[in-house]
């Protein structure tokens, strides 16, 4: 068959490929980006859904407006006020997940040739995406503060982008969060050279202790002219559930108004119904309760991996220990003759029924081959222990 020339830029995931493994009896994974389905609040989603068909059958089963499910739109509004950013119910869309604000915005932005800078490394799905658009994407580099953003300015300026995509908190994969100094700056560097920053923050509510550094959006009402550069994404997966497929997207009019034409000929609307379930349960006063649970059983699992990985692991691995998420992104030192390949490394870890994502495919260009990606989301404490100390086996 004579596929579309734009299937050409991407392939298959590495990732989805490893994933075919995962399957083998009595393997520990620590490769997928999935929440733990035991802290799902099954029981207040039940809830809200019994409660949406029983008292509001007709819209929630019905076509709806493509912009989204209005009361849905204002408790996301409310939401993100209580997280310090000011945005009316028009000024956000709901999406179906955050990855499709991610097409509407590659779609509604790129033209094919167009440059696109992201974090080197970052989530794989949105290189993906934007490159089936025809993108050519460049990596800045950055550390455990996040984007480097002096290196960040001066590819702005060299290539002038069609925009910048960036994960400020806790990053996938890396799990580093940008400091708010950093923050600010970037906000400067959009206002000034007119450039389109997309936040995507589906993790900044999974925090340990501290709540993170206010997000670009929040922080662009102090940075004048920011805002029309800024375009942020958001989600339900993390914090309530990645099955019930809600995300949105907050941006300029003019970009919201296309990524809304754009939707309406993909998906015509997001679900109503599970729109109006999040929009119910966002009214139930739970998910400040389940966000606590969620908070406290990820920074036990995050402490354990960390003091497992020193243990069994000691000086062959090099990471920095994040604060929030679901991800350590580690670096293999090779120090003692060790291995210090990424994708041969998963290769025998499988073979010893542990498994991560070799950290290469999250490169735009010029992997680095010695770095990995562990999730400490999924499995509980004991089986991290027994994952880790397989994977000091396997090296
Ligand atoms: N952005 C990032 C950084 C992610 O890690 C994910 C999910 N793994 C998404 C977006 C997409 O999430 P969803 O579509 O479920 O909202």
């Amino acid at each position: 068959m004579q596929f579309a020339t734009r299937l050409q830029n991407v392939e298959t995931s590495a990732i989805r490929e490893l994933f075919k493994l995962l399957g083998k009896p009595g393997i520990i994974s620590f490769a997928g980006g999935f929440p733990d389905p035991a802290l799902f609040d099954a029981q207040g989603i039940a809830q809200a859904s019994a409660a949406v068909l029983a008292s509001n059958p007709g819209p929630v089963l019905q076509y709806g407006a493509t912009e989204g499910f209005g009361p849905l739109r204002e408790g996301i509004a409310g939401f993100m006020a209580g997280k310090g950013a000011s945005v009316t119910p028009e000024g956000l869309i709901v999406t179906t997940g955050s990855q499709q604000a991610l097409d509407l915005i590659g779609k509604t932005m790129i033209s094919p040739g167009d440059k696109v800078i992201v974090e080197a490394p970052t989530f794989l799905a949105t290189i993906q995406c934007f490159r089936l658009y025809g993108a050519q994407i460049i990596g800045a580099p950055i550390d455990a503060d996040g984007v480097d953003v002096d290196k960040l300015e001066a590819l702005i300026e060299e290539h002038r982008p069609k925009l910048v995509y960036l994960i400020p908190t806790f990053g996938n994969p890396s799990g580093a969060t940008l400091s708010l100094e950093r923050r600010k700056r970037i906000l400067e560097i959009a206002a000034r050279t007119q450039t389109l920053v997309v936040e995507d923050d589906p993790y900044g509510e999974l925090y340990f202790d501290q709540a993170p550094p206010p997000s670009l959006l929040a922080l662009s009402a102090d940075v004048p002219g920011s805002r029309d550069w800024l375009a942020h994404c958001g989600s339900f997966s993390k914090i309530l559930s990645p099955g019930l497929r809600v995300g949105w997207m907050i941006a300029p009019p003019e970009l919201l108004a296309k990524a809304t034409m754009c939707k309406q000929f993909s998906d015509a609307h997001t679900s109503n119904l599970t729109q109006a379930i999040c929009a119910h349960y966002l009214t139930m006063d739970r998910l400040n309760d389940t966000l606590k649970v969620v908070r406290r059983t990820y920074a036990e699992r995050a402490q354990v991996m960390a003091e497992s990985l020193r243990r069994e692991l000691g000086d062959a691995i090099d990471f920095n220990q994040p604060q929030g998420g679901m991800f350590f992104w580690a670096r293999l030192t090779g120090d003692r003759g060790q291995l210090s390949d990424a994708t041969e490394f998963a290769q025998r870890a499988i073979d010893k029924l542990v498994a991560f994502v070799p950290g290469a495919p999250f490169y735009a260009h010029d992997p680095d081959h010695h770095t990995l990606r562990l999730s400490f989301a999924t499995a509980d404490v004991a089986k991290i222990a027994e994952g880790i100390a397989r994977l000091g086996q396997a090296l």
